[in-house]
């Protein structure tokens, strides 16, 4: 008697455990809110598209739909006025609205170099890590960058400095295996992840503070007189 009655009991047990189970995408559905966090994967090559919409002058809002030949601002170049891996790409970026870390080897995209400086313009605080090989390289945007008042720090290591993220307002984290060039992006087939993800925003964040503190410039070996008279 005893024997059936704890059979009885480790039987619904498991069928609630079960129906937990199930019941599991619709209680995380209910409790996470009806936004869903975003993931989104962008592959390339992208179709070359024209981004002057999504690149207007500062105040230009990045949701604005492309503008085709005819439309209000309609832009007359005779390339194709729709969405592409690069503008999805370019539309993620935009959307900052208070922070933007870069952490790229390669960063020679035109449009890109654009975007980046626009978002500084519109009072973003934008922060870079690069490479020391691949910017000094001729095309490289970091230059640009750089007048234009952007923070930017390097690697002196022979190792390169590969990793290819960015993270938007401390909650996005786009990361892939592109590098920021015209070339790549045209050319070569590669994968960019957005995700909304606290956790890994907050790992790849660690990580940009790490690698932006042992970039520091009073660090950088070309000013050993100046640390000697520290
Ligand atoms: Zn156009």
């Amino acid at each position: 008697m005893r024997r059936l009655r704890w059979q009885v009991a480790a039987g619904a047990a498991v069928g609630l455990a079960l129906a937990l189970e199930a019941l599991a995408p619709v209680l995380r559905w209910l409790w996470g809110g009806r936004r869903r966090p975003r993931h989104e994967v962008l592959f390339f090559p992208s179709q070359v598209t024209c981004t002057e919409a999504l690149l207007q002058a500062p105040g230009a809002k990045p949701s604005a739909a492309p503008a085709g030949p005819g439309s209000p601002a309609g832009c007359q170049c005779s390339l194709p006025h729709c969405e592409s891996a690069l503008s999805r790409l370019l539309r993620a970026l935009l959307a900052a609205r208070a922070s933007l870390e870069l952490c790229l080897f390669a960063f020679s995209s035109p449009q890109l170099g654009r975007a980046v400086q626009l978002l500084h313009q519109r009072g973003v605080r934008v922060r870079v890590i690069t490479d020391c090989d691949y910017m000094a390289l001729n095309g490289s945007q970091i230059g640009l960058l750089r007048k234009a008042g952007i923070q930017v720090r390097h690697d002196q290591d022979l190792g390169y400095m590969h990793h290819k993220f960015a993270i938007v307002d401390k909650k996005v984290l786009i990361t892939g295996s592109l590098n920021w060039t015209t070339q790549a992006i045209q050319n070569n087939r590669e994968n960019v992840l957005i995700m909304e993800d606290e956790e890994y925003v907050k790992l790849f964040l660690e990580e940009f503070e790490r690698i932006w503190e042992e970039f520091n410039p009073t660090k950088y070996t070309f000013f050993p007189q100046e640390k000697k008279t520290q």
